[in-house]
């Protein structure tokens, strides 16, 4: 049979390589800015135009490369940051592989300038798919800057995977802002279509937080430092009430890489036990200092995923860590329920109490009756059986919210009934004379209701309900595209991540129509004039 293998072509091979190192605009940037901090710069400069995908350029003021060593740079396994298999076991800087240049330099036409402090001139190379194009002398500070032009113009199929600008401008604003975080004696300037979206002077790192995430945000956190024989944990953890909605804002690193695990931040979400609601996240930024020969970051060429040698014992030091320092700053509370009026202490009474409610009477132990005036409203069609009383009952509950009546120790008071906004589609079609009524709503501990309905006894949690009825209304007057908002006397400021800020830019004709009067003032700042 006649030979069938070859070796590909480096340029082939290199293109298959890239892949791995490089999926997309954010991680050419994070690999720049990685070179550029194991060269030691303080000042880094990264401006993008189209997402990415026009421009990437990464300037710095480190130790920069002499001429020889800027060719070498882009070959691949070419690194000058370890020789020998001891070294791979010992990484101290951020970059290893020796293939960030010659994967990006695969996909993209690249042009570096740099020049050391031995040297009076800068070198210029110009390479597109890895073949040199331009090799010359030129004038430039000492440092580095990398010019990366059309990233996967030679890989159509890459090139169309990419998400939308937005996403791919938010995935680099990620990659900034975690590396803005772990590095605040580093000044950082992003610039995005000629725009400054972030410009920080180098500072501590909880002056750091206040530039990344806004002065208000940054007094939701609570400092944590905690030493071991076998890890150093610093960083900030943030209050309950500071919660996320998603893992977004969790900021994990390993010696200052950011790193991504599954594991450990579930150790801290575990930390927060019983203290954040149901579908929230804790808010953290967390470094674990571990010696670099305990643990592996060469298990994937994007250096994101970590192995441990004892990752459960840095499981439980984080977990231990920072729950400590959540009881320590009271921000856990404690649960007293004895000796708390209204207490039910067994649960014999709670059966009791579920029989007076029946005989309509106020239960003196705990809960209260409301007493709903102008029987029942309901605009259901033909629900299922029960269905039609459950939303009787929500109709209930929202006429109270509405009529601010007989609740004392009372329904959700957060929102000012004067700031409800009114709506028709809600003013409900009068009742069929075949319903049944619902007799009485219950209220307990402030927080549930309970009413009989024809299937059963239903159980609703206050707080859910009256975030869906509040949402329900918002959707009607979205649908109707009626915004009614209360302009503030006072105008707050809010200073955003730049991420947020961002977001909020785009949402902002949404937000426009839920009501929310909202103008953007630059800086990361919007100014609130009505909700
Ligand atoms: P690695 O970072 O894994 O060594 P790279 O391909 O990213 O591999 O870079 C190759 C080499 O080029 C680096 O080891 C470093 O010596 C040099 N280099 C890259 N970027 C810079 C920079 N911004 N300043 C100084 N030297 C750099
Ligand atoms: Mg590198």
């Amino acid at each position: 049979m006649r030979k069938k293998i070859h070796i590909l072509r480096p340029e082939l091979a290199n293109r298959i390589a890239a892949g791995e190192v490089v999926q997309r605009p954010a991680s050419a940037v994070k690999e720049l800015i990685e070179n550029s901090i194991d060269a030691g710069a303080k000042e880094i400069v990264i401006i993008v135009k189209g997402a990415g995908s026009e421009l990437i350029q990464v300037s710095d003021n480190g130790e920069g490369m002499g001429e020889e060593d800027a060719l070498l740079a882009f070959q691949r396994h070419a690194t000058s940051k370890i020789t020998t298999s001891e070294d791979l076991e010992n990484i101290r800087t951020l970059g290893f592989r020796g293939e960030a240049l010659a994967s990006i330099t695969a996909v993209a036409q690249v042009e570096v300038k740099t020049r050391t402090g031995s040297d009076d001139v800068a070198t210029l190379i110009r390479i597109e798919a890895n073949e040199i194009l331009e090799q010359s002398k030129s004038n430039a500070p000492v440092g580095t800057s990398v010019t990366v032009r059309n990233l996967f113009f030679n890989t159509p199929a890459r090139r169309s995977f990419l998400k939308t600008r937005q996403t791919e401008l938010k995935n680099i604003t990620d990659v900034v802002t975690r590396m803005a975080i772990a590095y605040p004696e580093i000044s950082w300037r992003y610039i995005s279509e000629d725009e400054a979206l972030m410009d920080l002077k180098p500072t501590t790192a909880p002056e750091r937080m206040r530039q990344v995430f806004g002065e208000r945000q940054a007094e939701g956190l609570v400092a944590l430092h905690e030493k071991t024989e076998y890890m150093l944990l610093d960083g900030f953890i943030g209050k309950p009430d500071f919660a996320r909605k998603s893992r977004a804002e969790q900021y994990l690193y390993l010696n200052r890489r950011s790193i991504v695990s599954r594991s450990l931040q579930h150790a801290v979400y575990q930390a927060y036990e019983h203290v954040l609601e149901k579908g929230a996240f804790p808010f953290f930024v967390l470094n674990l200092q571990i010696d670099p020969r305990k643990i592996d970051v060469n298990v994937h060429p994007s250096k994101q995923e970590v192995k441990f040698e004892n990752e459960s014992l840095v499981y439980r030091l984080l977990l231990s860590a920072v729950k400590r320092t959540l009881v320590a700053h009271d921000v856990i509370p404690s649960l007293t329920l004895a000796g708390v009026e209204g207490a039910p202490t067994d649960a014999k009474l709670r059966f009791e109490g579920a029989r007076v409610a029946h005989t309509s009477t106020t239960m003196p132990s705990f809960g209260i009756t409301l007493d709903v005036p102008g029987g029942i409203e309901a605009r259901l069609q033909d629900g299922q059986a029960g269905a039609d009383q459950i939303e009787q009952v929500f109709r209930k509950i929202e006429s109270h919210l509405d009529s601010g009546l007989a609740v004392p120790t009372s329904l959700p008071t957060e929102i000012p009934k004067e700031r409800l906004v009114e709506h028709q589609s809600l003013r409900v079609q009068p009742k069929r004379e075949s319903e049944p009524e619902v007799r009485a709503i219950w209220q307990i501990h402030n927080k549930y209701i309970l009413s009989q309905i024809r299937t059963g006894l239903l159980i609703v949690d206050q707080h859910v309900a009256h975030e869906r009825i509040l949402y329900e209304r918002v959707l009607a007057n979205f649908e109707n595209s009626l915004p009614s908002s209360q302009q503030l006397l006072f105008p707050q400021t809010l200073e955003l991540p730049t991420g947020d800020y961002m977001l909020v830019g785009e949402l902002l004709p949404h937000l426009k129509n839920l009501g929310f009067d909202l103008k953007l003032f630059g800086k990361n700042t919007v100014v609130i004039e009505g909700i």
